[in-house]
């Protein structure tokens, strides 16, 4: 079976391409350029059963249509991933909701012209971002489920990068399911999205980390960086490992009762004071060297100040067992800490 991963050079595309090739798959992914392809494919030690092609921006119209024409007769499923996440602009239309719109839009109609009768399968990665309005994620007696929608308009979602970027996600989102509304006669895939949480957990390839770092990993790493009786933002909400991202696409190419379902990630809830207590607690080398905050308030911090999130029903469907957050930050930490050591 081939597999189609829109973004395979991402932080959780790299997990998923590494996960569908143990098993079993045939995997063609996408990246931006042709020295980033080259890159993945050494990494993955040129794997036959890998293959990549260039899509240089998916907020230009058509984006996908030349790799549907050429490879749409063998692509039985696709997992859209590729989406802009970063904080760093101003131009919010241009840099985040027109590439993740589009994305969205040509990755569907590039299929629906060329690949209408052979995928069967679309998963496109959405977020937590789309669940939830960015000024309610503070509220505590807010409950956020499977069902629940981020209330932005266009407009409103544009009041900075951060709404923007879960804007782009929630009409990227919607952009899905309408067109499958709009197209149910002419393509036979179903549709299912996965909404992760905040996502840690460590590199697939730990040499990832000496060239830029992931917007959510970098959370993590600027923790690991802080200085003793400094001060850090106490980042909170839902939060995920991503090796449970990379498990969670295949389980929803695999399990026929996840088809239609928005599949929401999370192990709970986290804030960066729960993560600098895991780093003090358990990283010998960091204790006395990094800021403490207010050790053991996380729990209280998050029952005031984080909208809760009940997904019951995804663990169910998913049935398998998510890392813990002192597991995932461990493993996370370690690896930076490795990195580091070497340069
Ligand atoms: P990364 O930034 O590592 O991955 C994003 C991928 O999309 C990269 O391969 C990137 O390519 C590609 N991309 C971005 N913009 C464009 C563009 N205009 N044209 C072509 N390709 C583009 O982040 P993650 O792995 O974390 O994110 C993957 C997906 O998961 C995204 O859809 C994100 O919204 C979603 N997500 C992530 C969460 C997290 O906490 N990490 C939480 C919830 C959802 P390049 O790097 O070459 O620019």
């Amino acid at each position: 079976t081939t597999v189609f991963v829109s973004g395979a050079t991402g932080f959780i595309a790299l997990h998923i391409v590494n996960d569908l090739l143990k098993a079993g798959y045939t995997v063609i992914g996408s990246g931006r350029s042709q020295e980033k392809n080259d890159g993945l494919l050494k990494k993955f030690n040129n794997n036959p059963k890998l293959s990549m092609e260039i899509v240089e921006d998916i907020a230009a119209p058509n984006a996908f249509d030349e790799v549907f024409k050429k490879h749409g007769k063998e692509i039985k499923i696709v997992l859209h991933t590729a989406s802009p996440f970063h904080f760093e602009t101003t131009n919010f239309e241009k840099d985040l909701l027109t590439p993740a719109v589009n994305g969205t839009k040509s990755i569907l109609e590039a299929i629906k012209k060329y690949a209408a009768d052979t995928v069967e399968k679309v998963i496109v990665t959405s977020s937590t971002a789309a669940l939830v309005t960015p000024t309610d994620m503070n509220k505590g007696d807010l409950v956020i489920t499977e069902e629940s929608w981020n209330k932005d308009t266009w407009d409103s979602c544009q009041a900075n990068a951060v709404a923007a970027y879960c804007g782009s996600k929630k009409f990227a989102e919607k952009t899905a399911w309408e067109f499958l509304k709009e197209n149910k006669s002419s393509v036979k895939f179903t549709l299912s999205t996965i909404n992760p949480g905040f996502v840690f957990g460590p590199q697939m390839f730990a040499d990832s980390l000496k060239h830029g770092i992931n917007t959510s990993s970098g959370i993590v790493s600027e923790l690991i960086h802080s200085k003793v009786g400094g001060e850090f933002y106490n980042y909170c909400g839902p939060f995920i490992d991503v090796r449970d991202v990379s498990k969670a696409h295949l389980v929803a190419i695999e399990k026929p009762e996840c088809t239609g379902q928005r599949l929401v990630l999370s192990e709970g809830l986290f804030c960066c004071q729960e993560i600098v207590d895991i780093l003090n607690e358990e990283f010998p080398q960091l204790k006395g060297k990094i800021a403490t905050g207010e050790p053991a308030t996380g729990p209280s911090f998050l029952e005031k100040n984080s909208c809760k999130f009940d997904n019951s029903k995804t663990k169910k469907l998913l049935g398998f067992q998510f890392y813990n957050l002192k597991d995932c930050i461990v493993d996370t930490a370690a690896q930076m800490s490795e990195v580091q050591n070497e340069a």
